[in-house]
């Protein structure tokens, strides 16, 4: 692993030089060649040669689980271990937010529309110049920056419980619970609308859609499974409360 703080470069803005890069690349001189040019513009630059290491890096135990120790990521498709689309895929079903440039030898059209439709904001194909790489990764920051510094949806709060949604995360107590995405998007409905009671119909066709085939006990099924994961109590619930002949409200 390659690792540098960009710190000594004086002529680089203080943006700049607080970026950091992950590169995930196999091939040796390609990776080099691309640590030497973020390094030039003033980034701070971790390479590691495959995905299984990238993993690592990336959850990193001394970092919190919501912070991404890196502000852009550069994924090589093809890769020992876990190849580049699959990380990418991974990080954004762990809901990091993170941009994303992919690099590939391929520069077919299926592989580029692969690499968007699993999440990543950029393509780039071998071989590139690292002046263009660079100015790839200086407009990825610009539109990430732009987009996400003012639009990021809040955390939404309800008693002891924070839910946020880019992250799929709820914390209960302060407490990390894991729920399945069904529960979790069941669970986000009722959290942007406190006190609303929702029918188990309603809730069918949020949730599952209007195509699913199947009875109202599937809803009941989740509500019990949330109440396990999210009350104190299961059997005397304080969140998510039956309302009789309704359906279920929070609070
Ligand atoms: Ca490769």
């Amino acid at each position: 692993m390659l690792s540098s703080d960009a710190t000594h470069n004086s002529s680089q803005s203080k943006i700049q030089k607080s970026q950091r890069i992950l590169v995930v690349e196999d091939e040796e001189l390609i990776r080099e060649m691309i640590v030497l040019a973020l390094h030039e513009e003033g980034y701070a630059v971790t390479a590691v040669p495959d995905g299984s290491i990238a993993l690592t890096v990336i959850h990193d135990p001394a970092t919190k689980s919501e912070d991404l120790p890196f502000d852009l990521v550069i994924l090589d498709i093809m890769l020992p271990q876990i190849n580049g689309l699959d990380l990418c895929r991974l990080l954004r079903y762990q809901g990091h937010r993170v941009p994303i440039l992919i690099l590939s030898a391929k520069g077919s059209e299926t592989d580029r529309v692969l690499g968007l439709e699993v999440g990543a904001d950029d393509y780039l194909t071998k071989p590139f110049s690292t002046r263009e790489l660079v100015a790839r990764c200086r407009a990825l920051f610009r539109r990430h920056h732009l987009n996400y510094a003012v639009s990021e949806p809040p955390m939404l709060q309800f008693g002891e419980i924070s839910l946020y949604p880019q992250q799929c995360r709820v914390l209960v107590r302060e407490k990390e619970v894991n729920l399945a995405p069904k529960e979790f998007r069941l669970f986000e409905l009722f959290m942007n609308s406190p006190r609303r009671v929702w029918s188990r119909e309603q809730l069918l066709d949020k949730i599952w859609g209007i195509d699913f085939v199947g009875d109202s006990k599937t809803v009941d099924v989740h509500i019990r499974w949330l109440r396990e994961k999210l009350e104190k109590d299961p059997s005397s619930p304080e969140y998510i409360i039956t309302v009789r002949g309704f359906g279920y409200r929070l609070g």
